[in-house]
C-alpha cells in the first residue's frame, strides 16, 4: 500500500479536495471552482492540476500515491462510465479512463451519495459495519447502500434513491422528479416546512409559535418541537413516521446492520431518530427489529472520505 490517496467530491459549484493517508487520516481539504461551461469539458482538467499543484507543494511523488477517488452527482456504472451529470453539463463518457490519462493515476469514481455512505463505514457513523444503508435528510432525501462493504449501484445507478420511494398515492405539487407523492416532498429540510405551511393554512384555529417564525424552517420547527409545541411535535411525528416506515419497508429488502443519517437536518438529533425508531420498530419486520440507528459523522467530508476508500479496494 502506498502512502496517500486523494478524495475528490464534485459539486454542481464546488470540488471539494482531501488529501489523504491510506490509512485513513485526513491530512488536508480544499476547494476549487467547478467550470459547468463548454459542457464541463474543464472539470477534469482542474481536478488533475489540482492533484499535480498539491503533489508539487507537498513534495510529493506520484509513485507513492495509491490514487484518486471521486463522487459524482449523477448515475454511474461500475466501470466509471457516467450516463449524463446534468448539472455538470456531462454526456456519457469513461470518468476513470479520463482522470486516469490527465493524470497517469489509478482512478474510481462512484455516485456521490453511494461514495459518501462508503465513507461513513469507513471513518464515520457507519465505521465497523458492513451493511449499512445512508439516508441523507438535506433539501431532498438521498440515500446509498452498501453491502458486504460495497457500493450497491444498481442496473442504472439509481439503487439508494431512497427520496423517491412513494409515499402517498398523489400530492397537489409534483416532486423535482416529476412523480408525486414522494417521500423527499414531506422528510427533507424542504418538506417538512412544507407540510408545516400546509398544516398551518388547514387549522387556522391552532395556536402555535410556527404561525409567527419568520422563516419558517426546519430547525425552527424542531425547535419548538423540542419546547413542546404541540402543532411542531405533531410535524415531527409525522416525518417520524414516513421515514420509519420508508426505513421498514428498505429493512424488507436489504436487511442493513444500520441506519446512519445525515445531512443538513440530522442537526435536530435525538428527537428525529426518537420519532424515526418508534416507527420503524412499529412497522419492520420481526427478524430486522434490531436494526441500528446512529448519526453521520463526517458532515460534508463524507464524500472525499468515501472516494479515497474506494481507491484502497
Ligand atoms: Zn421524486
Amino acid at each position: 500500500m502506498k502512502t496517500y490517496a486523494f478524495g475528490v467530491d464534485i459539486g454542481g459549484t464546488t470540488i471539494k479536495m482531501g488529501l489523504f493517508r491510506t490509512s485513513g487520516d485526513l491530512l488536508e481539504t480544499w476547494e476549487i471552482p467547478t467550470r459547468t461551461e463548454a459542457e464541463g469539458a474543464h472539470i477534469l482538467e482542474d481536478i488533475a492540476q489540482a492533484v499535480e499543484d498539491k503533489l508539487t507543494e507537498k513534495g510529493i511523488s506520484r509513485l507513492d500515491v495509491e490514487g484518486i477517488g471521486m463522487g459524482v452527482p449523477g448515475p454511474i456504472g461500475p466501470d466509471g462510465t457516467v450516463f449524463r451529470c446534468v448539472n455538470l453539463g456531462w454526456g456519457v463518457f469513461n470518468v476513470e479512463q479520463s482522470l486516469g490519462q490527465l493524470t497517469g493515476l489509478k482512478v474510481r469514481a462512484g455516485n456521490d451519495a453511494n461514495v459518501a455512505a462508503l465513507g461513513e463505514m469507513w471513518q464515520g457513523g457507519g465505521k465497523g459495519y458492513r451493511d449499512l444503508v445512508m439516508i441523507t435528510l438535506g433539501t431532498g432525501v438521498g440515500g446509498g447502500v452498501i453491502l458486504g462493504g460495497k457500493i450497491l449501484a444498481g442496473a442504472n445507478g439509481a439503487a439508494g434513491e431512497i427520496g423517491h420511494i412513494p409515499m402517498r398515492d398523489d400530492d397537489p405539487e409534483p416532486c423535482g422528479c416529476g412523480k408525486r407523492g414522494c417521500l423527499e416532498q414531506y422528510a427533507s429540510a424542504n418538506g417538512i416546512v412544507r407540510i408545516t405551511r400546509r398544516h398551518l393554512a388547514a387549522h387556522p384555529e391552532e395556536e402555535t409559535v410556527l404561525r409567527t417564525a419568520e422563516p419558517l424552517t426546519s430547525k425552527a420547527i424542531f425547535d419548538a418541537a423540542k419546547a413542546g409545541d404541540a402543532t411542531a411535535v405533531a410535524m415531527v411525528e409525522e416525518v417520524g413516521y414516513l421515514l420509519g416506515k420508508a426505513m421498514a419497508t428498505i429493512a424488507c429488502v436489504l436487511n442493513p446492520e444500520v441506519f446512519v443519517i445525515g445531512g443538513g437536518m440530522s442537526k435536530a438529533g435525538e428527537i428525529l431518530l426518537d420519532a424515526i425508531r418508534k416507527n420503524y420498530v412499529r412497522f419492520a419486520f420481526h427478524a430486522s427489529r434490531e436494526t441500528q440507528f446512529r448519526l453521520a459523522e463526517l458532515g460534508n467530508s463524507a464524500g472525499i472520505y468515501g472516494g479515497v476508500r474506494m481507491v484502497l479496494e
